[in-house]
């Protein structure tokens, strides 16, 4: 995967920070002109995050060596552009309707963004999408569970594109905590062009304090490493994931509850006589399509409940994206609604 690499990344001599320089315990610290002051915080980050990546590791049954870090999954995606595709001159494939941030990446970064919808039930047309790719297609986003569909990529799908698409196949798994049978991280070693990314801001409940994952080759991983800001992920973030992350209980607790609710709420969803579709959901969200999708949203911010119109994307038409909350906001929720006159 190496070829795919930008040549001015690929000549790129990393900038080394002074924790890069020297690693490991000293009593005297005076190579990084920090304050020698204590405030629990006046020194820089470990640059790669090395204790918090080992705990990840074992979450996740991933090697650390196969673990890169950033400021949000956002990051990471725009660290993927920044790396891989030239401006001007290469190009990614996005499938919408699908998360936003990959178009706004590609036009913050001068990349040709190709689009190929989905599907109707939301699934990759995989032959459409290959003819789509040339020489200079470097990397194609799938999401899945996709927002803000709801639904898992068909695994069957996925393979094909990792097999047929030349260039990096980044597979953003958002919501895969909600979906954990349907992740690709079990067979990272099998595609070398595969970029899984997560998040901690979704299911583990933490997205203020701006953590996403990659997990990919030790290859890819090595060029992120090269590329990123030194000290992108801070202290604060990552001693709070590490406390967060010693007991994973909780979190499984409270997905298993959001299932349950989940399913509440999508049957409770179809017997309210203004919603004519509600569509099957591997995430935290459910889609509905409903009559009037502006009039709906705004009685529903009337009422004090905000959700997400989604009205304006292809294949969306008249949808609204309602995350799921616990069994109080989605009872109110379901009452708000069936109030509403048909
Ligand atoms: C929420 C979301 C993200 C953003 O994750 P951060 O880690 O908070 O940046 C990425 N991808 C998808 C599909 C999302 O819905």
């Amino acid at each position: 995967m190496n070829a795919v690499v930008r040549p001015s990344i690929a000549k790129l001599k990393p900038y080394s920070s002074a924790r890069d320089e020297f690693q490991g315990d000293s009593a005297i610290f005076l190579d990084a002109n920090e304050s020698p002051f204590e405030t629990g915080v006046n020194r820089y980050p470990d640059p790669l995050q090395r204790a918090l990546k080992q705990r990840i590791a074992v979450i996740k049954g991933v090697h650390a060596d196969r673990i890169f870090l950033g400021n949000g999954s956002d990051e990471v995606l725009d660290l993927i552009f920044r790396a891989y595709c030239e401006p001007g001159v290469d190009n990614v494939i996005i499938l919408p309707p699908t998360y936003g941030m990959y178009k706004v990446l590609a036009d913050l970064n001068g990349v040709e963004c190709r689009e190929v919808l989905l599907t109707p039930d939301f699934q990759p047309d995989v032959e459409k999408i290959l003819r789509m790719a040339d020489s200079h297609s470097k990397v194609l986003f799938l999401c899945s569970p996709n927002n803000p569909s709801g639904n898992a990529i068909s695994a069957e799908s996925i393979e094909r594109l990792l097999r047929g698409f030349a260039g990096l196949v980044v597979v953003d798994e958002a919501y895969a905590d909600f979906c954990i049978e349907r992740t690709l991280l079990p067979r990272l070693a099998e595609f070398p062009n595969l970029i899984v990314t997560q998040t901690f801001s979704k299911a583990y409940g933490l997205a203020g304090i701006r953590l996403g994952m990659a997990f990919a080759s030790g290859e890819v991983i090595a060029v992120l490493n090269r590329i990123k800001p030194p000290y992108n992920i801070n202290n604060l973030t990552q001693r709070f994931a590490l406390e967060q992350l010693a007991d994973t209980s909780l979190v499984k607790q409270q997905v298993q509850q959001l299932l349950e609710e989940r399913k509440k709420l999508s049957t409770a969803l179809t017997t309210v006589p203004w919603v004519d579709q509600v569509f099957p959901s591997d995430a935290n969200f459910v889609l509905i399509r409903v009559d009037h999708a502006d009039l709906r949203y705004r009685q529903l911010v009337e009422q004090g409940i905000v959700v997400r119109n989604r009205s304006s994307q292809p294949l969306c038409q008249g949808s609204l994206r309602i995350t799921v909350g616990t069994e109080e906001e989605n009872t109110r929720l379901l009452q708000v609604m069936r109030e509403l006159s048909a």
